[in-house]
């Protein structure tokens, strides 16, 4: 048997390709302000050489005018034209930084909500059978936990390629002087660079092998910060906060102990390679000491020398700290790449073709045998049936039986193994999946729940049909959700969130009927049930189901459900047992019969 969670084989890139991908997505959203961000930054990587060439002017007019052989009137003034034009460029310089610093904070800013544009529109464009795929869950919830790393990673690789830009630059202004000094540059610059690469990958390394353990860790976190009063309740009442509190520190700090072990490794390293740079800085001051011994260089030139060979070691080695960010983080972009480019196990392609639902909606399964993918047990066997248009169908059986399994198919989370299913004698797979879905409304156990107001939770049934409150209040009241929405301190203008002024929170059975209100205001021609009603009190579901049938005469109705005072109101009842339709009919002729799977279920409800 294959392995269920085993990832699907996929092209490896190298690194720089994803770094080349995410770039080119966070430049499509943002182009101008991006290419703004990359130009002040490198502007403002030149501005400390700018500032002690323009200081290293102003020393040499200074000497200039008090070594007494060249005292002069003219030398003084030239001095004075010399710190004007210092000046100007010194403030120059720190309006320049003053604007590239606000565009890093707009770039922040925009960019902050960059995993929701690029990594939602990648969700809006999966398709139901992603979900059913381990490994796109998966890539998910690793993107919704990282993607705020986006910007904070293009920051760092910004600052490391403008850094090592001006670093070039200042090895080229070297060279200008004397090729002994770029040679003691780069030299100086050898051991920290590998120490630092070898570090930084290291930590990659540890992210990377461990990004699993990331997940799990978070899991148990996630538990300790949830806001459902129930929630808080059984934890307090079972006692567990505890053990998900020390299991999450557990795991957190098997992976900051690594960590920790790699930092410790790095200070010792550095340091050995502080003293490497040490021993070639001085070297590097001391043969330009001699150069202005010598005469080869002015004083202001020494200044702007040694300034340079000391700015130069800060910035490379705030580069590489950077590249450390860019080469940890940055191994996530590849979990983002995979993500938007999800290419599922399981290969459901798109129809092109749409149904005409003038007489409504009939399905039919011909021969479905069905089997999850990795797995070999055949959970459905075989099965033919009719759903017939506008009529009202109950699927019952025990729990495993296959009730869930036939509806994903009929949604088309899977294709079948065996057999084909027809809508209006249209074969499922050649149906226009976004069209098939628009004639489809669906309440599953767990549905949504919208803490949105009100009314935008029966809205949200049909975002494309103009919003009118008059439907909204008709959808509500046939799912019997007006009367309590009346009482709401807003009514319809309500946030369904206790943490909004005036704010509140709907009970479960509420919670419901707004739900059953979506699928009304939807108006669809198919309508699927999947026990949506566990939560309402008896009295009220047998309203709810009245209003259902009523409204839903011209409408089909698949509807899976444990309650047979539902159930025996339906048209036609399929009874599942382990993947085949074991009994059908209408509930006067299976209860009736003695011994079979439906009677038994029914008597032990009723008797
Ligand atoms: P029901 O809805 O009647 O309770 P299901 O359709 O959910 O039953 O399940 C039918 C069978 O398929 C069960 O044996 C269940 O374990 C199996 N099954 C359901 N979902 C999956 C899945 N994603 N992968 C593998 N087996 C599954």
């Amino acid at each position: 048997m294959a392995n269920k969670t085993e990832p699907t084989t996929r092209k490896k890139h190298k690194f720089i390709f994803y770094l080349w991908y995410i770039l080119k997505k966070v430049y499509g959203l943002n182009p101008i302000l991006s290419i703004a961000f990359f130009a002040f930054a490198l502007i403002s990587s030149f501005l400390p050489q700018v500032e002690s060439f323009t200081l290293g002017k102003m020393i040499d007019a200074a000497v200039k005018t008090i070594t007494p052989s060249t005292t002069s009137a003219a030398n003084v003034q030239s001095f004075m034209f010399i710190l004007i034009v210092a000046s100007a460029i010194l403030l120059t310089d720190k309006f320049i930084y003053d604007i590239n610093n606000f565009v890093i904070q707009l770039f922040a800013l925009r960019n902050q909500n960059t995993r929701d544009l690029i990594g939602f529109q990648a969700t809006l464009k999966a398709k139901v059978h992603y979900f059913e795929d381990p490994d796109f869950v998966r890539l998910k919830s690793k993107v919704d936990g990282n993607g705020f790393k986006i910007s904070q990673i293009i920051m760092s690789l910004t600052t490391v390629i403008t850094s090592f830009i001006s670093a070039g630059v200042i090895i080229a202004i070297f060279s200008a002087y004397d090729w002994r000094i770029v040679l003691m540059a780069i030299v100086s610059l050898i051991l920290p660079i590998v120490i630092n690469l070898k570090f930084g990958k290291q930590v990659w390394g540890i992210w990377d092998s461990m990004s699993e353990e990331k997940v799990i860790y978070s899991k148990y976190r996630n538990y300790l910060f949830m806001d459902s009063p129930s929630h808080f309740t059984e934890m307090k009442v079972f006692g567990y906060g505890k053990y998900l509190l020390n299991t999450a520190l557990h795991l957190n700090k098997i992976f900051v102990d690594k960590l920790e072990v790699n930092e410790r490794k790095r200070l010792l390293f550095t340091m050995l390679s502080r003293l490497w740079e040490f021993a070639f800085t001085v070297a590097g001051f001391y043969y330009v000491f001699a150069l202005l011994i010598n005469g080869r260089v002015s004083v202001g030139q020494f200044f702007f020398v040694v300034t340079l060979f000391q700015s130069m070691r800060s910035i490379v080695s705030y580069a590489f700290e950077q590249l450390t960010t860019v080469l940890s983080d940055g191994a996530f972009f590849e979990t983002f790449y995979d993500y938007l480019n999800f290419v599922p196990r399981v290969q459901v392609p798109n129809g092109t073709k749409n149904i005409d639902v003038t007489n409504g909606v009939e399905i039919e399964f011909k021969d479905v045998s069905f089997k999850y993918p990795g797995t070999e047990k055949m959970v459905l066997k075989d099965v033919s049936f009719k759903i017939p248009a506008n009529k009202d169908i109950a699927l019952v059986g025990k729990n495993g039986a296959g009730k869930t399994t036939l509806i994903k198919l009929m949604l088309r989370a899977y294709d079948p193994t065996k057999g084909s299913i027809l809508i209006n004698g249209q074969n499922i797979k050649e149906l226009e999946l976004d069209e098939y879905y628009k004639r489809i409304g669906i309440l599953s156990q767990d549905f949504m729940t919208f803490e949105f107001k009100a009314w935008e939770n029966i809205f949200i049934g049909d975002v494309d049909k103009p919003m009118t409150m008059i439907n909204i209040v008709e959808a509500a009241k046939k799912a019997k959700a007006d009367e309590f929405i009346q009482n709401y301190p807003k009514q319809y203008e309500t946030y369904l969130a206790r943490d909004i002024t005036d704010g509140t929170n709907p009970s479960g059975g509420q919670w419901q009927r707004l739900a059953i209100a979506r699928v009304f205001y939807r108006d669809p021609k198919l309508i699927i049930l999947d026990e949506p009603t566990s939560a309402i009190d008896a009295l009220a579901e047998e309203q709810i189901f009245t209003n259902i049938r009523e409204f839903a005469k011209e409408k089909t109705i698949v509807m899976v459900s444990h309650r047979f005072a539902t159930v025996k109101k339906a048209d036609f009842i399929y009874v599942i047992d382990d993947g085949q339709i074991v009994e059908q009919g209408t509930h006067e002729e299976l209860a009736d019969r003695t011994g079979t799977l439906y009677s038994r279920m029914f008597h032990s409800q009723n008797d």
